[in-house]
């Protein structure tokens, strides 16, 4: 008798401890009205949340959802420097030696990237590839476990700072790039923020007003969810597991699709010595930027979000303020080496404890950036 109630018994204190636990963890109960996807895509894992309007939208969602999807596939196919696809076309053509036209699909995010290098003062610096690769830090090359030879990242600064800054026009096509062979254009650090705010708008077309798009940390997202807001965690650059930064969850759904972009120094690295090579390079030294491993930037604008947070980066811990204004982000916080946050006095504006907007974790040290 014993014997055969004893898994039954176990099964009920299973439940029962699962049970307990999701009490503690505060998790959200099962809401059919929202629906959520998760797949990999651009190199990272891509999370789609559509909040609906009624449970009856299910099945229209997840068809908006599909063809964002596929959307992001073929985008991907297209702006992939390396393997198979437009840009790595593009990149072998430079390779060569050639003058290389701008395929009439790839122009916008080529046009912006020059803007938004521009902008940075070069700091993002989407002609960067050859040294990516050098670095290994590209999807193609296994990680290094050592730095490459210092020759070799001097050979790649001299040409890419001999290369042009800007397309050419190049009769009858609009635009070209070249020759310049060091050159290999990567988009690796614009590319997730233009693709997340890409299918909130197409989300919202399709009559999806509620929704978040995920990148791997870049992210935007437009109304709320259901009556409340939505809830945003930024990522601890350092601990493990599920633990964030900070929290944010607006007052009021914002206006327009805002984005929430965080750069870091932890999604691909290796260490050598003691010492941490992550995979944002400075481009006056060819060597990953050193000072800041975090930084998050807010902004109505997920292309500009994204180039944003990877400059606040390279620019380190004396000029990211400078940095931020010259792009005209004016919302933003970055973690440096020691692990203190410093904000910018406009995003300071929705921080604190309790109900503030933007909370941070309990016991973190943050101040405001003059
Ligand atoms: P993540 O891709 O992890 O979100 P970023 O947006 O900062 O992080 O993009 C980093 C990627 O951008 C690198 O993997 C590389 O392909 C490319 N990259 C590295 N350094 C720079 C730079 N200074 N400017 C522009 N792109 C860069
Ligand atoms: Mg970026």
């Amino acid at each position: 008798m014993i014997r055969r109630s004893l898994p039954w018994l176990l099964l009920v204190l299973v439940l029962v401890a699962l049970g307990l636990r999701n009490r503690n963890n505060d998790a959200p109960a099962y809401d059919p009205r929202l629906v959520e996807r998760e797949f990999f895509a651009l190199g990272t894992l891509v999370s789609i949340s559509v909040y609906l309007q009624d449970a009856s939208q299910a099945a229209a969602a997840e068809a908006a959802i599909n063809e964002a999807q596929l959307w992001l596939e073929r985008f991907e196919r297209r702006h992939r420097p390396w393997g198979e696809g437009e840009l790595a076309d593009l990149n072998r053509a430079l390779l060569r030696g050639e003058q290389a036209v701008i395929p009439g699909e790839l122009r916008p995010l080529f046009e912006r990237s020059v803007e938004l290098s521009k902008a940075s003062g070069g700091l993002f610096e989407p002609r960067i590839g050859a040294l990516v690769k050098l670095w290994g830090f590209d999807e193609e090359t296994h990680l290094r476990s050592t730095p490459p030879p210092a020759d070799d990242i001097v050979g790649l600064m001299q040409k890419l700072r001999a290369a042009p800054a800007t397309l050419s026009a190049c009769n009858p096509h609009p635009a070209c790039y070249g020759a310049a062979a060091g050159v290999q254009w990567d988009f690796g650090a614009i590319a997730k923020g233009l693709a997340a705010q890409e299918l909130v708008g197409q989300l919202a077309a399709a009559g999806f007003a509620n929704t978040i798009v995920n990148a791997g940390g870049n992210l935007v997202f437009s109304g709320q969810r259901g009556e409340r807001s939505w809830r945003i965690g930024i990522r601890h650059p350092r601990a493990p597991g599920a633990r964030t930064l900070a929290t944010f969850a607006p007052r009021e759904p914002p206006q327009a699709a805002l984005a929430v972009v965080t750069s870091g120094d932890y999604e691909r690295y290796f260490e050598h010595e003691g010492r941490r090579y992550h995979h944002i390079l400075d481009p006056r030294t060819g060597a990953p930027a050193r000072g800041l491993i975090s930084a998050t930037v807010f902004a109505h604008d997920g292309a500009l979000a994204d180039a944003a947070a990877t400059a606040l980066i390279v620019a380190g811990p004396a000029h990211w303020r400078d940095t931020a204004r010259r792009m005209g982000v004016d919302q933003a916080l970055v973690v440096d080496e020691s692990g203190a946050v410093q904000v910018t006095p406009a995003l300071a504006a929705r921080a604190g404890d309790a109900d503030a907007e933007l909370r941070f974790a309990e016991g973190l040290r943050w101040s405001v950036a003059p």
